[in-house]
């Protein structure tokens, strides 16, 4: 990044500032999409006594370690997921960030937007097991329109042509799943967040997302011996595999086709 240390300071600080008070809105989103309700109208309030947050006690991060993680009103416990998704935010968009080597270009809003979406996602299909349509269907929107731009990464066809496959791919495994056995596998939504990853990532970026999720998933469901009558999130997976492709799948990527050059 050109300029003295100074401006790369404040550009820094931007990043993590407005990355944390968007966490923030994330948060909103979080708990209130799965409830159909408003994310904008009435301002934010304790999940337990629904008293209304001051906006003074409402400063991204640094509320919940002053309060405690508790709420100033009624005391009681506010989940650590609220805390996780403002620090993760800055985090993600500063390692993005310097992933495109300090550099705001289309990119880089490209896939900020594409990691707002995911972290949402993320926690609605962990805490309620859905992927909202609210959120999928405008992610395969974005990601096709964005292919249009020029400097973007993803050329339209690509973008078109992945979605369509894994779409139909994770359509195909979820109708035969449910034939062969009589159990949900793969819900509608996981179905339509692999359509909005497609147009995204491409591809190569998709297909990593895929093998690197299914992986992950089943390394957790060995680790936590998971009952299989149980309901269990894909989302979560779908959404790590494709944030660590986008942040260091390059990297991954060139070192597993060296295991097999000579
Ligand atoms: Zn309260």
């Amino acid at each position: 990044m050109p300029g003295q240390p100074g401006i790369i300071v404040m550009i820094y600080l931007l990043i993590i500032i407005s990355g944390a008070v968007f966490g923030s809105f994330f948060n909103v989103c979080i708990s209130r999409i799965p409830l159909k309700k408003s994310i904008i109208f009435p301002s934010s309030s304790c999940p337990h006594c629904h008293q209304e947050i001051k906006p003074y006690n409402n400063i991204p991060i640094i509320s919940y370690l002053l309060l405690k993680g508790r709420c100033r009103d009624c005391g009681n416990k506010i989940d650590i997921h609220y805390f996780l998704v403002e620090l993760l935010t800055p985090i993600l968009l500063i390692l993005l960030f310097l992933r495109l080597d300090s550099h705001f270009s289309l990119v880089f809003f490209k896939y900020a937007v594409f990691i707002s979406f995911g972290i949402i996602v993320f926690f609605i299909d962990l805490h309620n097991y859905i992927i909202p349509d609210t959120l999928s269907l405008p992610l395969i929107g974005v990601g096709l329109l964005v292919s249009f731009l020029p400097g973007t990464d993803v050329s339209f066809i690509t973008a078109g042509l992945s979605s369509v496959i894994f779409f139909l791919l994770f359509l195909f495994v979820a109708y035969f799943f449910q034939k062969l056995t009589g159990k949900e596998s793969l819900g509608g939504g996981d179905i339509k967040l692999i359509a909005g990853i497609g147009a995204f990532l491409g591809l190569e970026g998709t297909l990593f997302t895929v093998l690197f999720s299914s992986m992950l998933a089943l390394v957790i469901l060995l680790i936590v011996n998971h009952d299989p009558k149980k309901q269990f999130p894909l989302g979560p997976f779908l959404i790590t595999g494709s944030f660590v492709y986008i942040l260091a799948g390059h990297k991954l990527v060139g070192l597993y086709l060296n295991l097999f050059s000579v």
